[in-house]
Order: structure tokens, then sequence, then C-alpha cells
């Protein structure tokens, strides 16, 4: 493949956006390096990049795209938003139908509130829960990606229970010993950090299944703990579902696994592909926010009727009879295939599948918590990137991300991908 008009493009991004990219994921830092490719046009569940090559994409620009790209009854939507006004500044129809919903999927989110993404909705979950607490502090889980606001860009500290530290500069010390970060699937460090700041933990912050260090699922109880043991403290569930709401099913983790949070944040599927983000939960809580309460968050853009007619038109896909048990079929299909290759030629993996999102992890462990993830051979996997890239099977460059299928995706490009892996596994 000739990737010379992305390197180009590459070049010239370097000079006028910083580190050509504008968001850090997209570069390829994480696989070893060299020019992300700058893809041009997108159909259904394929890409050309500038250059004319083209992709079977499985990035799905980081999981909003489920029902494919440009899918006709969204483009519509977009198309009738455009023509009728992308932005009043008022409240339109279109937002209470899309906040009803929400509500009908998810129960728990017994009142709702727009924002413009996922970082947004998440910060202010956080912001309601100290309001409503009146606590300071959050608990949170190693690994898990809560979007790029001060708070949840906090590392752990030395123990489970020691307050952490900044992990990004600007995040100030002030700021990181209001954060507690804990291994995902543990609950004893989670009772421990209880046990010794219960009493002034506002919210307990988490993926309810993960979709940042891999596809992770819960083990059995352990989101039930997590319930139990926050509530006994004081202290609110907040369930970050920017990934997993309407991943998997109509519907959040929190329906399929039936474990309600006080509070959930999600984004990216919800807007068709727009920027957007929700945030809702207990009436009580949601009370705190203004207008009505006291907690603070507003947006020019919050609730946009171009985001919102999208999200609705992306959300009347999901709820067609089949979508998602075709997607776990697929995904069925691409687990077996790819363990199949990786048994013919040798190759160590271990692959985390839930319906139609995967992560391939080059281990022979387990992988339930994020240091297990991070123990993952980074090194072939960037080599199996570079493999499959080169045959037009477009991945995440990183190790951490997940596969995504989509309603666009056909039985053939599972078998043009499997054989992708066959041939990449034999040179690794
Ligand atoms: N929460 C989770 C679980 C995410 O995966 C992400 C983004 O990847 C975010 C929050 C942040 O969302 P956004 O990128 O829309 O701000």
């Amino acid at each position: 493949m000739n990737f010379s008009k992305s390197e180009q493009l590459h070049t010239e991004a370097l000079e006028h956006i910083v580190g050509g990219v504008n968001s850090p994921s997209r570069s390829f830092k994480a696989v070893g390096g060299g020019s992300p490719v700058a893809m041009e046009r997108a159909k259904g569940a394929y890409f050309w990049d500038v250059d004319g090559n083209q992709y079977i994409d499985y990035l799905a620009a980081y999981g909003p795209i489920i029902t494919g790209h440009a899918h006709p009854h969204i483009t519509k939507a977009i198309q009738h938003a455009a023509e009728t006004g992308i932005l009043y500044g008022t409240p339109t129809k279109h937002e209470v139908t899309f906040a009803k919903m929400l509500k009908e999927a998810m129960p728990a989110m017994e009142k709702v509130r727009f924002t413009n993404s996922g970082t947004e909705a998440v910060m202010t979950t956080i912001r309601v829960a100290r309001a409503f607490t009146g606590r300071d502090k959050i608990i949170k889980f190693a690994g898990c990606y809560h979007g790029h606001s001060d708070l949840v860009l906090v590392a752990a500290g030395s123990g489970p229970a020691t307050l952490g530290t900044p992990d990004s500069a600007g995040v100030t010390k002030n700021i990181a010993s209001e954060v507690i970060t804990v291994p995902f699937n543990e609950i004893e460090p989670f009772k421990e950090a209880l046990a010794k700041w219960g009493d002034e933990i506002a919210g307990v912050l988490v993926e309810p299944i993960v979709g940042n260090f891999g596809i992770v699922e819960p083990v059995p109880g352990f989101l039930e703990e997590i319930n139990k043991h926050a509530h006994d403290a004081g202290a609110l569930v907040i369930y970050d579902e920017v990934i997993t709401a309407f991943r998997f099913m109509y519907g959040g983790a929190q329906d399929l696994l039936n474990v309600k949070p006080d509070l959930t944040a999600m984004g990216k599927i919800i807007g068709g592909g727009l920027p957007i983000g929700a945030y809702g939960g207990r009436v009580d809580i949601m009370e705190k926010i203004a207008p009505l309460g006291p907690a603070y968050q507003a947006g020019t853009m919050a609730g946009n009727p171009a985001s919102i007619q999208a999200g609705i038109a992306c959300l009347e896909v999901l709820k067609e009879e089949g979508v998602y048990d075709e997607m776990d079929r697929l995904g069925e299909i691409l687990e077996r295939g790819i363990l199949e290759a990786a048994a013919k030629h040798g190759v160590t993996i271990t692959i985390n599948r839930l319906k139609g999102a995967l992560t391939i992890y080059f281990t022979d462990q387990k992988v339930v918590n994020y240091d297990q993830a991070e123990a993952t051979d980074g090194e072939i996997f960037a080599k199996f990137f570079k493999l499959m890239l080169e045959q037009g099977i477009n991945l995440a460059p990183s190790k951490y991300e997940a596969w995504f299928l989509t309603t666009a995706h056909t039985e053939d490009d599972i078998t043009k991908t499997l054989e992708a892996v066959d041939h990449a596994f034999k040179q690794l």
C-alpha cells in the first residue's frame, strides 16, 4: 500500500496542529510512530484514505459509529437539521423526545441533561455528586478513562488507599488529593479506601464494563459490592457509560447487568456521530442542578438540534429487531477465527469479547484489570497493527482499545478480516 499522501499531510499537519493530531490517541506514538493515515471518505464499514486505499473499519471513531459511516437514516436527520437550523439556543421538541427515549432505554435515569462531550458529562456528574453529598473526594478505578477534565486525570497513589498523583501536567496536587484510585475487579482495596476516607467520598466513578484497557467485564458481584459499600458510606455511584451505553444492547451496561447507579454519564453512540454527551440519574440528585439547584452546568451547544436529531435517528436504527444479535454473531465468528489463526501460527493471545466489541491481548494470561492489560506485549501489538493496516484493516493504534463491529459489517467483511489476521499472524 502507498501512504505517501497521508505522510505528506502529516508533515504539513505537524507544522500547524500540535503533534499533527487533534486527539493524542490518533497519533501512532503507541505503535512505534509513523504517520497516521488520513481518511477522506467513509461509508458503511469502509474507509478510503487520501491515497485511495480502502479499509474495513473497526475503529468506529472510538465507539460512536455503531451503525456504520454515513448511515442513510442518520444522514437524513442531519440534512434535515442543516436545513431547519442547527443551533437555536432555545428549547426544542427534539430534545424532549430524545430525553424520553434515553429514559425509556435506561430507567435509572429519571432526569437527563445533555452536554457536548463525554468529558463534560462525567465532569458534571462528579460536581453534582459533590453538591448532593456535600463531600469532596471521589474513588475511581485504575485504567478506566473518564475524559480529560482535571479530576479524572489523576493516577493511583503508591497504595490502594493512598491519595492520587497528577497524571497530566497542569493538574494540581490539590485536585489529585481529592481522588483515590483502586484496582478494577478487586473489592478489598475498594473497601480499604472506603474504610479510610468513607465519610469524605462524594462518589464512586466506574466504567461498569471497561472499554479503556480493552473490553473488560466486571467479575460477578463486583458492581453489586461497589453499590452496597458506597451507599453504606453515604457515597453516590456514578457509571461512566460513555462507551457502553447502547453498545451491547438497546440500553446501558447497567441494563445488561441489572445493577443501577445513582448517576450515569454517556456520550459517543447517542450522538449518531455528532458531538454529544448526556448525564442523568435519580431525580432528587439531578434537582441539585441549575436552574433548580445550586450546582451549575451549561453549554451554548448543549442539546443542539443537529446532535439530538442524529442521536434520535441512531437509536431508531438500533431499536430495530436483531441488530445487536447480528453484531454478536459476527463478533463470535471473528473471535473464533482469530483464535484459530493464533493456534495455527503459534501466536499467544487472549481475547476479551462482549457481543460486537473485542480486544486481542498478546499474552497468555487472563485480563481482568489494568495491570494485566499493561503487562501484555505492546511491541507485538504494534507489529500486528501495522500488518493489518497494510492489508486494509483499520484498527485503533493502541493495545488498550477495542475493535468495534457495526450494523454495517457483513460476514464477507469478517472473512476478509480473518484472511488478513491469518497473514499477519504468520508474519509475527
Ligand atoms: N468516558 C469514557 C469511558 C470514554 O471512553 C471517553 C472517551 O473515550 C470519555 C469518557 C470522554 O468522552 P469524550 O471524548 O466525548 O469527551
